[in-house]
């Protein structure tokens, strides 16, 4: 579920507030975390830019840039559902051999251990005077 109106002039939800994910696949925290330093994010370009951080323009920015990051998560979180609730024989030996699939292929394994861990969602880019110019929060 969703707020129909996440932010208004000075005002911005962040986590469970904005949205609430099915806990099956353990995202919500991580995708709050996400949420809160692109909301961060945008509060640094703001006084970059001279623009109050209550600005409709600024917590707009932050709500399609998170909306994105949210509507994968939840499709990710869904999916999940859809292929561990179905118990019938075809659909589950066929999931049983995406298992055995994803243990042999490193690479998937190690796509779906981000995606698993939260590593995957939209990173934010936080450039402070003194921070080294790679340093972002939050992930790739
Ligand atoms: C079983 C389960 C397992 C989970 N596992 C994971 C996981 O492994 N990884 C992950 O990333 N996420 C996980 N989540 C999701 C994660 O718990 C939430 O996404 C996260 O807690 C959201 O944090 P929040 O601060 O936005 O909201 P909340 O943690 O819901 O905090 C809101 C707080 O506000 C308080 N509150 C509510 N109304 C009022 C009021 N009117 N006045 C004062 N206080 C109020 C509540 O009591 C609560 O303490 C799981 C969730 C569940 C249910």
């Amino acid at each position: 579920t969703t707020v129909a109106e996440p932010v208004r002039p000075g005002v911005a939800l962040v986590g469970n507030a904005a949205h609430a994910l099915h806990p099956v696949a353990g995202q919500g925290f991580n995708l709050a975390l996400r949420g809160l330093m692109t909301l961060v994010e945008q509060f640094r370009l703001a006084q970059e830019q001279g623009i109050g951080i209550g600005d409709l323009e600024v917590l707009g920015r932050y709500q399609s840039l998170h909306r994105q990051d949210w509507q994968q998560t939840v499709r990710f979180s869904d999916s999940l559902i859809r292929l561990f609730g179905q118990s019938m024989a075809p659909v589950a030996a066929a999931r049983d051999a995406g298992l055995v699939g994803l243990d042999l292929l490193p690479g998937a394994k190690r796509w779906f251990a981000r995606k698993a861990m939260g590593l995957s969602g939209r990173r934010a880019v936080i450039d402070r005077p003194g921070n080294r110019p790679q340093e972002t929060i939050g992930h790739e």
